[in-house]
């Protein structure tokens, strides 16, 4: 349940810093106290961690903003194989369960380490969130040029359609955190969950789908079908895979 999950009241209140920690604004890694702060040190003494805490009322500048969402990143393998891809820019997975984020956080902890001097892997991290509750918390409005759905749960049955992450409530969220001309990635194996989920953005007015053509052009298409771990299991059981793109629309003058 949610009730232990933290998320910031807004997206400037979140410090982003300990999940990249190389995009950090120079002149932060120790930051300057205040006259208050100076106090505080001293009547706490020298412990690292409370002074963290003391500071982190006041969130780290960073050199660049998250462009890139992996809703239900799972184990992480999408990321992984986006980082190179996308060198420049931040990627953020968000997944639900404890362990897996955990795991992913741990896996991405371990890649960093191995690269050493090249620095690989900073732009990808993991965090813990209900992706159907505070997308908004987290992202400001037009920040995201990407998001990936990939999977999702398909929650077959017609009571359970209302837990899908695909929905015209969500796909307003989508809307409001992505840019004009960003775009929504999907891939899944279920076909109705496919039908589902082109209905619904289709129908939504911030969304238009992206031709196949385009679509097989975008060289994150072939890292999205090949890369994820449950693309591998379906890749291994040769079952069917279902993609579709949809372009973010430019807001109508009023
Ligand atoms: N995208 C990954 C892949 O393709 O390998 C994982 C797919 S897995 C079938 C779906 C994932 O979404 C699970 O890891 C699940 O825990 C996560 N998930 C489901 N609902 C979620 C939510 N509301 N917020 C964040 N993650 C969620």
């Amino acid at each position: 349940s949610d009730h232990n999950l933290v998320y910031p009241t807004r997206p400037e209140d979140m410090d982003w810093s300990t999940y990249y920690p190389a995009f950090v604004a120079e002149g932060q890694e120790e930051p300057k106290l205040t006259e208050g702060m100076e106090v505080h040190k001293a009547e706490i003494g020298d412990s690292e961690q409370r002074i963290e805490q003391a500071l982190a009322a006041k969130p780290k500048q960073m050199t660049k903003d998250i462009e890139v969402a992996d809703i239900g990143c799972g184990f992480g393998g999408l990321l992984v194989a986006l980082s190179p891809a996308l060198p420049d820019t931040l990627i953020l997975g968000l997944e639900i369960r404890v362990q897996v984020t955990d795991y992913v956080q741990d896996r991405i902890r371990a890649l960093r380490t191995q690269s050493g001097n090249n620095k690989d892997f900073q732009n990808i991290s993991c965090l813990r969130a209900n992706t159907m509750k505070f997308l908004p918390n987290f992202f400001r409005k037009a920040q995201l040029s990407k998001i990936f759905i990939c999977f999702p749960d398909p929650h077959f049955k017609a009571r359970k359609h209302k837990q899908r992450i695909v929905s015209t409530t969500l796909n307003s969220e989508y809307a409001y955190v992505l840019k004009p001309g960003g775009i929504v990635y999907t891939i899944t194996d279920v076909q109705d969950l496919h039908e589902w989920m082109v209905g619904h953005f289709e129908a939504h007015p911030s969304f238009e789908r992206i031709s196949e053509e385009e679509q097989e052009a975008d060289p994150c298409v072939p890292i999205m079908r090949e890369e994820t771990e449950e693309g591998k299991k379906v890749a291994r059981h040769q079952g069917q895979k279902y993609v579709a793109l949809f372009r973010r629309m430019e807001d109508p003058p009023w």
